[in-house]
């Protein structure tokens, strides 16, 4: 079979993490500081917060800018579940705002309508999660503006996104938002096994981050409260916190990995570009780029429209799969959902989104894609659209 995704591990990357095996720091030691600057230097953030996986960093991000109880969290209905359970475990509300029907990214025209009400209504969101689909960048200028008009914060949900630009400057410079998170999951652009890292240039964010990754606990004196002078008190917890540390075994296979992110990404570009061109002549819609934007190409969904092309989009998935290709679905929207359903989302609350739900079917694509693997995967897309 031929994955939709997969990890490249090199001869340098297991050196890396073995050399950190028979190190004295498994975890809390010097790899994952070391990866924390690899990846501020790489985008140009001045703070990273290395975490055990990058739900995790959505969670203390959520934490840092003080969501909680009687605050409204919004996102993109199009993400993975993760992006909107970050605010539910702060107690927040949750509600989704639907695609953009050409980047599958929030539409800033729904977001617009949508503040002009809820400003009216007097529910406003105290954050927004807007979330980089497949490595493309939402349109961050608009959304900054919206931001700064109704005056809610942003996290970047940049799971797809390492390596990715906006505007001619990496996502994850934090120009626009106040923390982004990026994932590395084995499927994502750089891997750590699990991790993620939340990156912002607000001083303030990253200490709360910080110390919401380790118990709330610091060991900061000039913030620690005082306590009797002849008792030893080499910690204080501040806040309550949780164990999201990443271990610095992770660390080094990312910090391994960071060094090859430019290669990665422009192997990906490679294969969407050959994609681009062996599909142009099919009945389906292919991914389109804003001009801005410079995609790391997480993923490649096309568009399989039934009455377009006369498969259906379930026909497509099961011929590919029986072809020997796994081709994946990104993404059901996250309120239709059993768990969402039950807080009250029907179907029907964002068309588009829905409707990119019953046609997108993403392709394989990673650095490790072979031409003659692609070739196969074009070959099985062209035999599954003749059948029709
Ligand atoms: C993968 C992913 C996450 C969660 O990342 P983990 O590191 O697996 O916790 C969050 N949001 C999006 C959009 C993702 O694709």
């Amino acid at each position: 079979m031929i994955p939709y995704g997969r990890q490249d591990i090199s001869q340098a990357d297991i050196d890396a993490v073995v050399n950190v095996l028979i190190s004295d720091f498994l975890t809390q030691g010097p790899t994952v500081p070391a990866f924390e600057k690899a990846v501020t230097s790489f985008c140009g953030a001045e703070h990273g917060i290395a975490v055990s996986n990058a739900t995790a960093g959505l969670h203390i991000a959520c934490m840092a800018l003080d969501v909680g109880p009687g605050d409204t969290v919004w996102t993109s209905p199009n993400t993975f579940v993760a992006s909107s359970n970050s605010a539910l475990y702060c107690g927040a509300k949750v509600d989704f705002v639907d695609i953009d029907p050409q980047t599958y990214n929030i539409s800033i025209a729904r977001l617009t309508e949508k503040l002009a009400y809820a400003a009216r209504d007097g529910r406003l969101p105290k954050v927004l999660i807007p979330v980089h689909h497949c490595g493309q960048s939402c349109d961050m200028k608009a959304i900054r503006r919206l931001a700064d008009e109704y005056g809610f914060r942003i996290i970047e949900d940049a799971a797809h996104a390492i390596g990715a630009f906006y505007d001619g400057a990496p996502v994850g410079t934090c120009t626009y938002s106040d923390i982004t998170v990026f994932s590395f999951h084995p499927v994502k652009i750089i891997t750590t096994g699990e991790g993620g890292l939340a990156v912002t240039n607000d001083s303030a964010l990253a200490e709360k981050m910080r110390r919401f990754r380790s118990h709330g606990i610091t060991s900061d004196r000039s913030v620690m409260e005082a306590r009797p002078e002849n008792e030893i008190w080499n910690y204080q917890q501040m806040a309550l916190g949780f164990n999201y540390r990443m271990t610095d075994i992770h660390a080094a296979l990312g910090l391994s990995q960071m060094s090859r992110l430019t290669e990665f990404v422009d192997a990906r570009r490679r294969i969407a570009v050959r994609y681009d061109a062996a599909l142009a002549d099919l009945p389906i819609t292919l991914p389109w780029q804003m001009p801005e934007s410079n995609s790391s190409y997480h993923l490649y969904p096309v568009l399989v429209d039934q009455d377009r092309c006369g498969v259906s989009q379930k026909q497509f998935y099961s011929a590919l799969w029986g072809g020997g290709v796994a081709v994946n679905l990104h993404y059901i929207p996250v309120y239709l959902q059993p768990y969402y359903e039950k807080l009250g989302f029907k179907r029907g609350y964002c068309p588009v989104a829905e409707r990119y739900f019953q046609q997108a079917i993403s392709l394989p694509i990673f650095p490790g894609l072979a031409d003659s693997q692609q070739d196969c995967v074009v070959q099985q897309i062209r035999d599954a659209l003749q059948a029709a």
